[in-house]
């Protein structure tokens, strides 16, 4: 494709994103399209000759369009936001031509750089500690992982090779194989499905632990765990706090989990992935307090901050324990600038990476921190109409208390009726929302995702809740 076509090409596929963007509430949010679809639509291989540019954009409609969830739609209520926006998607256009795989400083100094940069700016938006800020002047500092399932593997293997260390120095005589069967890591029963995951990749053990009334975990149940195992000769070393869980947003105690990390010499890692965003407003911090006793912290700006997927920002304190842990120094990924600026290959699982920091310097720059956190606080009044709808309605209960921009609910009665519910809101196609399960109670989540949504779309959703519900009591 020469520049000419190209510059067509991008121009008209500009206004197609902005047409579909701003008229996306007009959209079926979930398609109908059956399994398997796709295939009858296109030619059965890749065409010999080249197509024209305006070929393809007359199929997206027809081929793609027609099986794609919108998950920008103001009906979209499922599972947590996905962010979306302008000056995010023209950064990904900027680092697609690019295209640089910045894995040391040399294979692109901006990339790097930037990237320490807006690490550090972000840092400092959402209150965290300057310990954890590159700009500390010490070994601390912030990189982009695509995940915070990623982050949180990052992390345990952090702890694991600290505690390997010490452990080593104490008991020269232990072996490796000895130490890590006996290595043991927590987490909330209700820490993301990654956390469990991070320790089957991880190779060790991980428990999950019983959280109070409130969905918290709580020092005194971890001390307690954490005795109890090394009663039994175990090794505690990693322990994840989450900040907002995925089931029904709850916060864990992170300042006495804190505590206990302290006393006992664990590293802890906090899994803010959703939340994490709201400490950008200084009226929700209260919820991360403790955060100075972490040894790493993250957030998906690509959840809830208008950066598109994926971002997920993690700041370690010591990221030594993964650089000089898990490096390995082939001739050719060796510069002469090494140790000077950070070499991000060795704070991440792959070695290729995205210049992905252009997204964020687009986007606090293009929205300012005043905006950003106007978002986030229009996205929590909504889920607070939501839940007004929904109590002046006695046939409704909430599940959890709402802080963030999550609703959990149910009809008052049995998980059978609630799964019909869920089944019919679903099937009568207008918005789309998940459930999620705690101790056998079955609640449906409504989770405000769009940068679009306005009340009246949240009326609009009620409505349509409203509407099921009556169908289901009537047993219609
Ligand atoms: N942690 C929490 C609390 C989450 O809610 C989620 C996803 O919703 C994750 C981790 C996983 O995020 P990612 O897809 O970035 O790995």
């Amino acid at each position: 494709m020469e520049a000419k076509e190209f510059k067509e090409f991008s121009s008209a596929m500009t206004n197609y994103i902005a047409e579909y963007l701003e008229n996306i509430r007009d959209r079926q949010v979930v398609p109908s399209v059956k399994p398997g679809y796709l295939r009858p639509l296109v030619p059965e291989q890749a065409p010999e000759k080249p197509e024209p540019w305006t070929a393809v954009m007359d199929d997206i409609e027809r081929v793609i369009m027609s099986g794609v969830t919108h998950w920008h739609s103001p009906r979209f209520h499922a599972y947590f936001p996905t962010a979306n926006s302008y000056p995010s998607i023209v950064a990904d256009m900027l680092s697609g031509a690019i295209a640089c795989i910045g894995f040391t400083w040399i294979a692109s100094p901006a990339c790097t750089e930037l990237e320490v940069v807006m690490l550090d700016w972000l840092g400092q938006m959402i209150g965290l500690p300057e310990e954890f800020l590159a700009r500390s002047g010490g070994e601390a500092g912030g990189v982009i992982q695509g995940t915070a399932s990623e982050a949180t593997l990052v992390a345990l293997l952090g702890a694991k090779s600290r505690t390997m260390h010490r452990l080593k120095e104490q008991h020269p005589e232990w072996t490796e194989v000895e130490i890590l069967s006996k290595l043991v890591g927590y987490c909330n029963k209700q820490a993301h499905s990654s956390v469990e995951r991070a320790g089957l990749l991880g190779g060790v053990k991980l428990r999950s632990l019983a959280p109070d009334n409130k969905r918290r975990l709580r020092g005194d149940t971890l001390k307690e765990a954490i005795e109890e195992d090394t009663r039994n000769g175990l090794i505690p070393f990693y322990v994840v706090a989450t900040l907002g869980t995925t089931s029904s947003c709850a916060f864990d105690a992170l300042d006495e989990i804190g505590n206990v990390c302290k006393e006992k010499d664990i590293w802890l890692h906090v899994d803010a992935a959703y939340a994490g965003s709201a400490f950008i407003c200084p009226e929700y911090r209260y919820l991360m307090k403790g955060v100075e006793k972490a040894d790493s912290f993250n957030f998906n700006p690509h959840k809830w901050m208008l950066v598109n997927f994926d971002c997920s920002a993690m700041w370690l304190k010591q990221p030594r324990w993964i650089v000089d842990a898990f490096s390995v120094d082939p001739l050719y990924l060796k510069h002469d600038q090494q140790g000077s600026a950070p070499d991000y290959r060795h704070w991440q699982i792959p070695l290729g990476r995205r210049f992905r920091s252009l997204k964020l310097w687009f986007v606090l720059r293009l929205y300012g921190v005043e905006n950003l956190q106007k978002h986030i606080r229009k996205h929590i009044a909504l889920a607070h109409l939501y839940e007004k709808l929904c109590l002046e309605d006695d046939r409704f209960e909430l599940y959890e208390e709402v802080t963030m921009g999550l609703v959990c609910f149910r009809l008052k009665g049995s998980n059978d009726i609630n799964e019909a519910l869920l089944r019919r809101i679903n099937g009568r196609g207008k918005i789309h929302l998940v459930p999620s399960k705690i101790d056998d109670v079955y609640f449906l989540r409504l989770a405000i995702c769009s940068r679009y949504s306005e009340e009246n779309d949240i009326r609009e959703s009620w409505a349509e809740v409203k509407a099921s519900a009556n169908e289901v009591l009537a047993g219609n």
